[in-house]
This record gives C-alpha cells, sequence and structure tokens, in this order.
C-alpha cells in the first residue's frame, strides 16, 4: 500500500475525532467547563495514536511495502508518544476538572480502568526507550512491551463507559475495537503461518573470525537483493527469539542465506547451529534494494557486516548477467576483517561495469585507500556524481558521517539511501 494512501487513511481517522469532539462538546459553557473540553479532545485523539502504534508494529506486509519496516517502526515511536502525552493531558485536565466541578474525582469505578491503563503505558513507554541504560536485554524489554495488548483492551473498557451509543464517538470507538481486533487476529495467523512452515539449515559457513553464514531450504520467498527477514532458530528443542538479518543470498540461489557477525547473546550462537537445525522465517522485509530505485548507477556504501544487502544486489547482477554499473566502497577497520573477499574479486573481474574499492581504517601496511570515506576520496574513484544514486549501509555513526560527505558534494537526498540495522 502506498505510503500516501496510509498517510490519508491517518488523516481522515484524526479528522473524524476531531469532528466527533467538536458536536459532542458544548462551547456556551465557560471557565473551568473548558478544561473538560480541552480533556475530552484529548481523548479520542490519543486514542487514535495509541491505536496506530499496534498498526506500524504489527509487520502488516501489504502496509510495509510502502514504507519499509524502520520507517514504520519510527512511526510507531513517534504515534506511541504522541498517544501517551495526548491521554496523560487528557488524565490531568478531567482531574483538576472533576475537583473543581464535585470536590472529588475518582468516584466512578472506570476511570480506574483509565488509570490503571496509562500508568501500565507510562511504564512499558519508559522501559522502551531506557532499556539499554539500565541494562535490560532486548527481549526482556520486547516481553514486557507486550503488555501494550493488555493495556489497550482495558482502556477501551474505560473510553466505552463514558460515551453514548449512536454518537459519533462510539461508532470511532466500534472501528478502533473491530481494527484493534483484527490486527491481533493477523498477527496470531502469521505465527501459526511460519510455524507450519519450517525451514531446514543446510549450510553453516564460516565466512571470518567472527562472521558465519547459515544457509535454509524451505518455501520459495519473492524477494528483492537487500531485503531482510526474520529468523527465529530451533535447536536442541530450544526456540531463539525473532532477529532480523539481511538475506545475504541472491534471488536467484536456490536457498535462501543469511549472514551474521558475531556481536550479542543470540550471535555468538550462530557457530553452534548444525545442519538440519529447524528454523522459522518471516519475510520479505524492507525496501533497500537498487532495483526499488532505478534513478541511476548505483554507488554502494558498506561499512563492515553492512556488506550483507550489497553481496545479495551484487549476486543478484552477477548472476542475472546486468549490464549495469556499480561501484562499492566497503570500509572495514583491517582485512582481517574481511568475508566474501574472493567472490568480490571474482566479480570485479567478470563485470566490466563493477569496481570495489576497499577501505582500511585501523591497518597501516594497507595498500589501498586508508582512513575513513571521505568526499574527496568518493570524487577521486567517481567520473562524477552525476547520474548515481547512492546506498549506504553501516554502524549508525559511519552511515551518518557518509551521508555528510555525500550532502556537501551536493547529491540530492532524494538520491541517497539508507539501511540501519537497528529497527
Ligand atoms: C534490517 C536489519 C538487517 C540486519 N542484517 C544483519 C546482517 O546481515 N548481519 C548481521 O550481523 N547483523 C544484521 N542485523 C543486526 C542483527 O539483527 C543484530 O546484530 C542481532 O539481532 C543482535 O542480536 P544479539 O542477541 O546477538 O545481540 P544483542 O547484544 O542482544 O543486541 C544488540 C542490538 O541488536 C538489536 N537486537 C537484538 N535482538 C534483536 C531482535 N530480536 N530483534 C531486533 N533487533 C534486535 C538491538 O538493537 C540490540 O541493542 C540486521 C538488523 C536489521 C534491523
Amino acid at each position: 500500500m502506498k505510503s500516501r494512501l496510509v498517510t490519508a487513511v491517518i488523516a481522515l481517522l484524526l479528522l473524524y475525532a476531531l469532528v466527533s469532539w467538536a458536536l459532542s462538546v458544548d462551547f456556551a459553557l465557560f471557565g473551568h467547563y473548558y478544561l473538560r473540553n480541552l480533556s475530552l479532545l484529548f481523548a479520542p485523539l490519543g486514542l487514535v495514536f495509541i491505536f496506530l502504534q499496534f498498526v506500524f508494529v504489527s509487520r502488516i506486509k501489504m502496509i510495509e511495502k510502502g514504507f519499509g519496516l524502520d520507517r514504520m517502526f519510527r512511526w510507531h515511536r513517534v504515534f506511541g508518544r504522541l498517544g501517551l502525552i495526548l491521554v496523560t493531558l487528557h488524565a490531568a485536565l478531567i482531574i483538576v476538572y472533576r475537583l473543581i466541578q464535585f470536590g472529588a474525582t475518582f468516584f466512578d469505578l472506570f476511570i480506574w480502568f483509565g488509570i490503571i491503563a496509562l500508568l501500565g503505558f507510562m511504564v512499558t513507554a519508559g522501559i522502551a526507550s531506557t532499556y539499554k541504560k539500565i541494562g535490560l536485554a532486548y527481549e526482556t524489554w520486547r516481553n514486557i512491551h507486550l503488555a501494550n495488548y493488555v493495556l489497550f483492551p482495558v482502556v477501551m473498557i474505560h473510553v466505552f463507559y463514558h460515551i453514548s451509543p449512536g454518537t459519533m464517538l462510539y461508532y470511532l470507538w466500534l472501528l478502533l475495537a473491530v481494527l484493534f481486533g483484527a490486527v491481533v487476529i493477523y498477527r496470531v495467523i502469521r505465527i501459526i503461518t511460519l510455524r507450519r512452515n519450517p525451514y531446514r539449515v543446510t549450510e553453516v559457513r564460516q565466512e571470518a573470525d567472527d562472521i558465519w553464514s547459515l544457509f535454509f531450504a524451505g518455501p520459495r520467498i519473492d524477494y528483492q537483493p537487500g531485503q531482510f527477514m526474520f529468523v527465529q532458530l530451533l535447536r536442541n528443542g530450544k526456540l531463539s527469539s525473532a532477529h532480523p538479518f539481511t538475506i545475504s543470498a541472491s534471488p536467484t540461489a536456490e536457498h535462501l542465506s543469511i549472514t551474521p557477525k558475531q556481536l550479542g547473546d543470540f550471535t555468538m550462537t550462530i557457530k553452534d547451529t548444525k545442519v538440519g537445525d529447524r528454523a522459522f522465517i518471516d519475510a520479505p522485509y524492507g525496501v533497500f534494494s537498487f532495483l526499488n530505485y532505478g534513478r541511476g548507477e548505483p554507488v554502494f556504501f558498506a561499512g563492515g557486516i553492512g556488506i550483507t544487502p550489497f553481496m545479495s544486489m551484487l549476486r543478484y547482477m552477477y548472476d542475472q548477467k546486468l549490464d549495469q554499473k556499480a561501484t562499492l566502497f566497503w570500509a572495514n577497520r583491517s582485512e582481517k576483517n574481511l568475508c566474501f573477499k574472493d567472490e568480490l574479486e571474482k566479480m570485479q573481474a567478470e563485470m566490466p561495469g563493477f569496481r570495489v574499492i576497499l577501505v582500511m581504517s585501523d591497518q597501516p601496511d594497507w595498500e589501498g585507500e586508508k582512513g575513513h570515506i571521505k568526499g574527496s576520496l568518493i570524487l577521486n574513484h567517481l567520473e562524477s556524481i552525476e547520474g548515481k544514486e547512492f546506498f549506504v549501509c553501516g554502524p549508525p555513526a559511519m552511515s551518518r558521517a557518509v551521508i555528510n560527505e555525500l550532502k556537501q558534494l551536493n547529491v540530492s537526498p532524494l538520491m541517497i539511501h539508507s539501511e540501519l540495522f537497528e529497527l
């Protein structure tokens, strides 16, 4: 689904919430009644945003195609924050209003449903934004975050007891309740479908000291080179959590593959995977592929393991014998970190339009380019930046630096695409 269409639907939902509010309050009342009116405005808007955060985190393929999952997760975070701010304002204002008007505030049971949901949302949002600082494992905060699926029905009960049937607000409530149910059912069906279609590990290959590739056989998936998948490994009867990895194989290959670098709890165990182990694969996701744009000759910038989407794209160009010019700048600390070196050399020798420039930041005896990827280095290797389209994938600091260099060379942001290995 095109992102413009999704944005239009969101705008319509918010407009509906605004109109339902405008028709439900009495603007003729003055004084502290304005606290109530304002509070009742924040409630439906907050509810819409809180609902939207579920839509944007549910990996709904139809929507993801137009956005890319990283962008959807960013929107999820923005909607979550906006929703939380609005419902907090709603609660604060209505409490003050009730104290002024009635001298009491918590006199109906269903207010407590709202308060409990609000406190719950505050806790889950707080943990989501601080989990690294407070030292929580990724899986732990994610499991805590799932509590939001229980908190939303709680907030819906609170809303139900404060609106009148047949009003516009009632129909908004009904619509959100039905859509939320649909999102939950979608997620459950997806999990069941994945479990029924397992993959089998066919090869575990060491690519460098700390980099391993896993190959999988199973149901065929249509994907573009550069896209990624979520993988769960079932080893010794233990199921891992789902981790995102670029599909390092090309769509032309027989088997799917991923190439994880050892980084933390899960990636450290990749090497212990055995041929025959089962895997559950949810794919494809992402829009980071030269096939998606085609506005110019592709120039790839990889940092370390950020090479994987480009390997997929280059393997695709090679297998398809595309008459395609392409340049790869690949930054690493030293030669020791390289994987796929022989394959890249072979591609360079056999694909006339393809060049690799290896850049080492930490190897004084390296005979090629040294240091970091700077504008001058880019210009030295490209005849011109005109007619080129730039793709960047690597650690956040490296990606930001390269994008900055490109902007300083007056490359239009529309011609720069990047993939972060973080959702
Ligand atoms: C689109 C995309 C493509 C990727 N492709 C590759 C690749 O080709 N090769 C590669 O080596 N790495 C890739 N990664 C990164 C890879 O997903 C993480 O390195 C891996 O999940 C870390 O798990 P860990 O338990 O070993 O490390 P940890 O130390 O537990 O986590 C390190 C960081 O990885 C992220 N992370 C951890 N677990 C998850 C999870 N279950 N879901 C999502 N993110 C998580 C978090 O940001 C966390 O802070 C990719 C990530 C994304 C988003």
